[in-house]
């Protein structure tokens, strides 16, 4: 059972906790009833939100956006906001640029619950942690699965990194690559790899000699697209720290 309040004065190994006025006293007083019940609190130790919260935030709300047929993240936004302080008794203003991490994490929650209840196709969570655990990119090529909705994928979209580069279009070694269905090799195209990137995030392959062959025995249909202009490294400081709120 979750109870929630602040914190007041710590003595030793004593903690005193006010709890808000809608915790159910008398609930408490039942699962305490001469025994010692073990809790968890947790602490809103004041860190702000990490970058991955973030991210995680607006791609759900970017899915969400699309599902409500809106097309217009920050109006979703604001809507979603005000739901969340409402059904949570929230009532102060907060910024995803400086919000603490544990708003953040109850915002994620939220966002979830949200997703769940109104049917919104579920991708950027699952994926999310599929692409982290599992190699998703990699499997995508492998199983020819679009990297963004799992259907099958017929075009093997291939980035060249770098300005100026000169790019080996036969072996497309050191470029990056990504699996995708006909549908969303559209919206690639019509609203550019950036966005796209950023939307479901995803990162694409660097390809290897391996992939390359692989690309070839998989009689894919490889096309090349817009080139990624970034260095390795704001490739990487492009994923890890957006601005943007
Ligand atoms: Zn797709
Ligand atoms: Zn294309």
């Amino acid at each position: 059972m979750l109870f929630s309040g602040v914190l007041k004065r710590i003595n030793k190994r004593w903690a005193l906790i006010h709890l808000d006025k809608d915790a159910d006293i008398d609930k408490l007083s039942m699962l305490l009833d001469g025994k010692t019940p073990s809790v968890d609190f947790n602490v809103d130790d004041e860190r702000t939100i990490s970058p991955d919260q973030r991210k995680k935030i607006h791609a759900m709300i970017g899915e969400i956006d699309v599902h409500m047929g809106n097309y217009l993240p920050e109006m979703t936004k604001v809507q979603l906001k005000e739901q969340f302080c409402v059904e949570n008794e929230y009532y102060h203003e907060f910024s995803f640029s400086d919000c603490s991490i544990s708003l953040a994490n109850k915002f994620i929650e939220f966002l979830i619950d949200y997703c769940l209840r109104e049917n919104v196709p579920f991708l950027t969570m699952p994926l999310d942690m599929i692409q982290e655990q599992y190699n998703w990119d990699m499997k995508c090529l492998e199983y020819r699965k679009c990297i963004i909705c799992g259907k099958h994928a017929d075009i093997a979209h291939v980035y060249a990194v770098g300005i100026g580069r000169n790019r080996n279009k036969i072996s497309h070694i050191g470029n990056y690559v990504m699996a995708l269905c006909r549908e969303h090799h559209t919206t690639q195209h019509g609203i550019g790899i950036k966005t796209f990137m950023k939307k479901y995030q995803v990162k694409g392959l660097k390809i290897t000699p391996e992939i390359a062959e692989m690309l070839k025995i998989g009689n894919y249909q490889v096309n090349t697209g817009d080139p990624l202009v970034v260095t390795d490294r704001s490739y990487t400081a492009f994923w890890k720290g957006e601005k943007s709120d």
